[in-house]
């Protein structure tokens, strides 16, 4: 038992809480919207900015144990949690994983390969960098930045300009990126707990619809080789970093088979609800584990699985869908399980649900996607 505080009310924070509590644990989350998605499940939540640093003592009070489900967490709201309360993720993983630049250093002295880049403070380094890389090459502000918020894919040198002084204006230094042509993105989900363990889940191949995750396919079709490759990069950067808790390493696959490591997340990651369903421990368990030092448990994969992105613009032919008489979502060898966030809007783009598509193999499971109507609407 003990009560485990969450900063952050989001559906990574819901989908943890709802795991936990089936283990016993009791929740307490801190967000600033009222009523959010975790709060909704979570025994109680605390109703305040994340900066705010008497809510995160009160948080502190109230956990014996404290994690986050985003990773800019303020780094004087972090040492005060250290220093109150027990964090065993730390701030050390926080720290290297909010700042791209601070990331790619941790992710090559675990000797894992990112694509090349280059430090950004200047309109003359950019355009040097850019002259070097080649086009196209992407530019990112080093911190902030998620579903492709804050990146500037630069296709030539006129353009050099422009996104220097767009991105700029987001006041954090800028990383330049070659880009990669890769063949697939992967995914691999690692955990480590205190006491050394670590376990890494099934590599996902992931395909996204404007930079915002919209497929995650489990096994990824992709050699056997391969899988294991990403899961050992994963294993090896968990380690390196003495990661505790989940790590969610994002790669690109090269038709020439090379992997580059793209970037981390310290949390539970989009691309891992597919474990909700299709393995034996889900990433949201694994996590609660890893964080209570518990036994990690197996994170084997019990069926191939597709796991959809349900976006704002989704719902609608997802509820049609829902009230079909014959949706028990038992069509010929597949089964679709709903996950919802209670998220009161449903805004363009914006993540309220997912599907997971459980079948006997990822083809059927995509072909099943391909023949409902859920995400005719990608726009
Ligand atoms: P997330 O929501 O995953 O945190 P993010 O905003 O941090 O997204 P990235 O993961 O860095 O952004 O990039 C988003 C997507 O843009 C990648 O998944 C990939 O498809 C593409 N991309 C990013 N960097 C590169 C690169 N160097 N070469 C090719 N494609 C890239
Ligand atoms: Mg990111
Ligand atoms: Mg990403």
């Amino acid at each position: 038992g003990g009560t485990i505080g969450v900063l952050g009310g989001g559906q990574l924070g819901r989908m943890l809480a709802l795991s936990g509590r089936a283990m016993g644990y009791r929740f307490v989350t801190l967000d600033p919207t009222p009523d959010s998605p975790c709060g909704q499940v979570a025994d109680r939540q605390i109703t305040a900015d994340y900066h705010d640093v008497e809510a995160a003592r009160a948080l502190a009070e109230e956990s014996d144990v404290i994690t986050y489900e985003f990773e800019n967490v303020d780094a004087d709201v972090t040492e005060l949690l250290m220093a109150e309360s027990y964090v065993p993720q730390g701030s050390k993983l926080l720290y290297t994983t909010q700042h791209r630049l601070r990331e790619k250093r941790a992710i090559e002295a675990a000797g894992v390969k990112v694509a090349p880049y280059a430090e950004i403070n200047s309109a003359a380094e950019l355009h040097e960098a850019v002259t070097r890389f080649g086009t196209p090459c992407v530019l990112k502000t080093a911190t902030g930045g998620y579903d492709g918020k804050g990146q500037w894919v630069i296709r030539s040198l006129d353009e050099v300009e422009e996104a220097y002084e767009t991105l700029s204006r987001a006041k954090t230094e800028l990383v330049l990126e070659q880009f990669i042509h890769f063949e697939k993105e992967l995914s691999v989900i690692a955990a480590r707990s205190p006491r050394g363990e670590v376990k890494t889940f099934p590599a996902a191949e992931n395909i996204h619809v404007n930079n915002i995750l919209h497929l995650s396919i489990v096994p990824a079709r992709t050699s056997e080789h391969i899988q294991q490759e990403a899961e050992r990069l994963a294993m090896q950067i968990a380690e390196s970093m003495g990661v505790i808790g989940l790590i969610a390493v994002e790669l690109f696959l090269t038709e020439e088979g090379e992997l580059f490591v793209n970037e981390l997340a310290p949390r539970p990651h989009n691309s891992g609800h597919y474990t909700m369903e299709a393995c034996k421990t889900s990433q949201f368990e694994q996590h609660v584990r890893a964080i209570c030092n518990l036994p990690l448990g197996s994170t084997e994969l019990l069926t191939p699985v597709v796991m959809g992105n349900v976006l704002g613009q989704h719902v609608e032919p997802l509820l049609d869908w829902i009230v079909q008489p014959e949706s028990e979502q038992q069509a010929d060898g597949v089964t679709a399980k709903v996950h919802l966030y209670g998220k009161h809007e449903a805004k363009h783009n914006r993540k309220m649900g997912h599907v997971n598509v459980l079948a006997g193999s990822v083809d059927e499971a995509l072909q099943w996607i391909e023949a409902s109507n859920i995400w005719k609407t990608n726009e």
